[in-house]
């Protein structure tokens, strides 16, 4: 060891020169270090000779160079559209350009371009929000996490807050219900039994105490068999009755009727805000097939009131996605051409022939690609929405299924391979195969998609 090079020297050899242009000296001095370290352990492991100086130059290159970014594009093969640990929504061309614009440009923020003045970052998409949902006022906030905390601190901090125990929901990822309203400062004061609550109960709840009456959309399961639920609307005129605003936070809310898609009817933002509610709260990453934000509509008054609570500045959005959310929101005038650029609506209504009839395009040369040991074959699947929408409904859809001739460990390892690419393909196990669901792999990206599989040996 005692005849490998100083970092000073290595740094000094003309050799580095380069790579001290492009990369810097701090950098370049690391990747350098790391070198040493990695000829040191060789030479103690008792493998491999003293390196030139060459070889620990090429070897603090590749330090530097040959360094994937983490969060880098993956395909998305798992059969869940709307995945929130892959990062949900995909955005539609003309957020996209309105983002990098809004990244790239100066832009009117909260500057009124008609008075020359002070403006709101809400200004941007309140009249969008209002055509949309027929709701007076809107504001939006980082995730529907934060529409229901600020909601419920609004409303209910040192209050009570009555909810049904039918609707105590947990969505993945320790968004647990009980949990928000304890710290919002809410008094959970839970009502009925786990499978029926009635007006009644809500009823008999309400006290002087009472600052909010929450409704949560049961997004990610459904209670079947002897139930009974109160609808937001009667609940609605119970709670305007007693002067007390109702909160439906519907999770996933779509601002269009999905059936015309050939999806299951979902209640629109529109319906909610028809059936009363004072204010209504819906996620920006899911169906609606935006960036991640929490949308909350409804009357001109809680929607001051919220506006006015110093938690929304810690919870508002930036001009990036203030900027994709507007185009968003702008494509759903043409309701007729939405499925055709907002890429999640797309996806979803994929027809199981068109993904079947891409499986057979790709499976020659996928099986190509991995050889013997692995037997590839089309086959049906269901995909899932995700993200706790329609969480009962399944789509239709194709996969390829790759078997592993030998050992199923030979599927993990595949299965590891394929994560470690370029661009990683993530699949998932099932029923001894290693399953592709092909419904969210765009038709474009198969060329890019093949190229990527061929790099694996
Ligand atoms: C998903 C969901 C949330 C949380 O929304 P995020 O946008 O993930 O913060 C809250 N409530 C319900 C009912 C949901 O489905």
């Amino acid at each position: 060891m005692r005849h490998l090079p100083a970092v000073a020297a290595v740094l000094a050899a003309a050799q580095t020169a380069p790579l001290l242009q492009v990369h810097g000296r701090a950098a370049t001095t690391g990747a350098i270090r790391s070198a040493l370290a990695d000829a040191r352990a060789e030479l103690g492991a008792g493998s491999g000779a003293v390196p030139s100086m060459d070889a620990l130059i090429e070897s603090a290159r590749a330090h530097l160079e040959n360094q994937p970014a983490r969060l880098r594009p993956l395909f998305n093969l798992t059969g869940t559209v709307l995945h929130t640990n892959l990062g949900r929504a995909l955005l539609a061309e003309a957020a996209i350009e309105a983002a990098t614009e809004a990244m790239r440009h100066p832009v009117a923020l909260e500057y009124d371009l008609d008075e020359g003045g002070r403006g709101e970052r809400d200004d941007h998409v309140r009249e969008l929000l209002r055509a949309l949902t027929g709701a007076e006022d809107a504001t939006i906030v980082n995730n529907n996490a934060a529409a229901v905390l600020l909601c419920l601190n609004t409303f209910a901090l040192g209050r009570g807050a009555i909810v049904s125990r039918g609707e105590l929901i947990e969505i993945g990822g320790a968004f647990r219900m009980p949990d928000i309203m304890a710290r919002a400062g809410a008094e959970m004061r839970e009502v009925g039994t786990t499978n029926r609550t009635h007006l009644t109960d809500y009823r008999n709840a309400i006290d002087e105490r009472t600052g909010l009456i929450l409704k949560v959309h049961t997004s990610n399961y459904r209670i079947q068999g002897f139930t009974a639920e109160v609808s937001a609307r009667d609940l609605a005129a119970m709670a305007g009755a007693a002067g007390i605003p109702l909160l439906n936070d519907l999770g996933s809310g779509s601002l269009v009727d999905l059936s015309a898609y050939g999806l299951a009817r979902e209640a629109t933002v529109r319906q909610a805000v028809d059936e009363g509610a004072h204010l209504v709260t819906f996620s920006g990453d899911k169906l609606l097939g935006g960036p991640q934000a929490g949308f909350i509509v409804g009357s001109r008054d809680a929607i001051a009131a919220i506006n006015q609570n110093p938690l929304k500045r810690a919870l508002r959005v930036d001009k990036i996605r203030l900027a994709a959310i507007e185009a968003t929101l702008r494509l759903y005038r043409d309701p007729d051409r939405l499925a055709e650029r907002l890429p999640t609506l797309r996806f979803l209504a994929r027809s199981q022939d068109a993904i079947a009839a891409q499986g057979a395009r790709l499976r020659d040369p996928v099986a190509a690609c991995l050889g013997d040991d692995f037997q590839v074959d089309v086959g049906p699947c269901h995909s899932q929405v995700g993200s706790g929408a329609l969480p009962l409904d399944t789509l239709p859809s194709a996969a390829l299924q790759v078997r592993a001739k030998g050992s199923q460990r030979s599927l993990e390892d595949l299965s590891a391979a394929l994560r470690a690419l370029p661009r990683p393909v993530i699949g998932r196990i099932t029923d001894g195969a290693l399953q592709f669901d092909l419904r969210c792999l765009a038709e474009t990206d198969e060329a890019l998609f093949l190229a990527n599989f061929a790099g694996r040996a």
